[in-house]
């Protein structure tokens, strides 16, 4: 008889887990799980599944270049340690304003007298309304009345902004007769009115809205929530004429042209920086946005403000097509893409026999621009890879439909393509 071998020490155990790169107190932790468990033998395995609970750089296969899961916008923003201007005035040496440098970018770029910088859209919108309107009236068409990204619903920031959210016109139609006779109303006491992009639905058939243009002839500040950060619906940065698939996104400089008095949107959709919300428009309203207890708790970091700044001035240089990794994967013409694809498949095509160059459709994401897509290319294999391509070193994140796995290229960098083949060989 064998007397049952003794479980390993925790700290033996943890000390074996060294080269997985985990701190010490993790690798302690999971050690302990594993011997409680009574399965010794799992704790590198364990280690290795903590390990990819960690934020962790993957290769974007899935076609959908604004990726909510993966980060949206890809950003690549290096900052060395130094102190930084962050709320300092170089010329009078005394504290400065954290908004000052990227607002005044951000009011160039849309063509607004002022324009500051919070966390996220969805703080923005919190932010506009609870400074313009709190306590009062905010009349919002029935069909915009949206919820964006799982938790962005119009009703309940209005409530939480503290004003009361008036119905106007219907699911499907809203003129500006509608506004002006809720505006009217005895009962209702309107700071403002406010258009919401339904950027993530399309109602189609028997509809109207009412254009930023119209509601401008009212009386009250016109607040436009555009959603996705389309600087210049004109895009210059692009060579050519502006993407059919933008058709329809409302863009920061039309419309504070068409004469909203404050527009709110993201940084990490369209204008492809980091995520971020930027309020843009009239100085004094912007002034009583910069001035609300909120403003305090909703402002970002200096990380943050360094990378919008970053992004802001490749804007202003006209250089956006060629150094915002967004614009550059749409701009890459689909030969090219064709091209990358097909060195792909011969490199796999001995591990994978049906690898093989397919037409894609890819999309911009994030809520952007729903129901339309961008050509593009990539390769298609029989079988489901998903799980592998995760696995690997670099993780690729592919999709598949009907038992074959697809990996659209453009929204993979081509210095990636190495790795997408090494996964792919990987994958068996
Ligand atoms: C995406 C979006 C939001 C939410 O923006 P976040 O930056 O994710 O907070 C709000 N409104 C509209 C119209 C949007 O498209």
């Amino acid at each position: 008889m064998t007397a049952p071998s003794r479980p390993p020490s925790v700290d033996k155990l943890a000390r074996s887990l060294t080269s997985s790169g985990l701190p010490h107190p993790i690798c302690v932790d999971i050690a302990r799980a594993a011997i409680d468990a009574g399965d010794p033998d799992s704790a590198s395995r364990r280690a290795d599944d903590f390990r990819r609970t960690l934020l962790t750089p993957v290769i974007n296969a899935t076609g959908v270049l604004l990726h909510t899961n993966l980060g949206r916008a890809p950003l690549a923003h290096h900052q060395d340690a130094a102190a930084q201007t962050v709320e300092f005035d170089l010329s009078t040496g005394r504290r400065g304003s954290r908004q000052a440098a990227v607002g005044q970018l951000f009011a160039r770029l849309c063509g607004a007298e002022a324009a500051m910088v919070v966390n996220n859209n969805a703080a923005a919108v919190l932010l506009v309304v609870a400074a313009l309107a709190e306590g009062r009236d905010v009349p919002v068409s029935r069909g915009e009345s949206v919820e964006i990204g799982g938790s962005f619903r119009v009703p309940e920031v209005m409530e939480q902004s503290g004003a009361r959210l008036v119905d106007v016109g219907t699911t499907n139609r809203t003129r500006l007769r509608d506004y002006e006779s809720a505006i009217a109303r005895p009962n209702v006491d309107a700071a403002m009115v406010l258009k919401v992009h339904p950027s993530n639905y399309r109602v189609e058939g028997f509809v109207e809205e009412t254009s930023i243009a119209e509601l401008a002839t009212l009386d009250v500040p016109v607040v436009a929530d555009i959603g996705s950060g389309l600087i210049d619906a004109t895009v210059p940065w692009m060579k050519g004429a502006p993407p059919a698939w933008l058709a329809g996104e409302p863009a920061a400089v039309q419309a504070i042209a068409d004469g909203a008095d404050l527009i709110t949107f993201s940084g990490d959709k369209l204008f492809g920086g980091p995520q971020a919300g930027i309020i843009a428009g009239r100085t004094d309203l912007v002034e009583r946005c910069l001035q609300h207890p909120l403003a305090r708790a909703l402002r970002p970091g200096g990380l943050v403000l360094a990378s919008l700044q970053h992004t802001a001035l490749i804007y202003l240089d006209r250089q956006a097509g060629t150094e915002i990794p967004f614009w550059k994967m749409v701009g890459v013409p689909l030969a090219s893409l064709e091209e990358r694809a097909a060195a792909v498949v011969a490199a796999v095509v001995a591990v994978h026999p049906s690898a093989r160059v397919e037409r894609m459709e890819a999309l911009p994401g994030a809520g952007s621009a729903p129901g339309v897509t961008m050509p593009s290319a990539g390769v298609m294999i029989d079988g489901d890879l998903l799980d592998e391509l995760r696995r690997h070193d670099t993780p690729v994140i592919a999709r598949s439909r009907d038992d074959r796995t697809s990996l659209d290229l453009r929204s993979v960098d081509p210095a990636d393509d190495a790795v997408v083949i090494a996964a792919l060989q990987d994958a068996t």
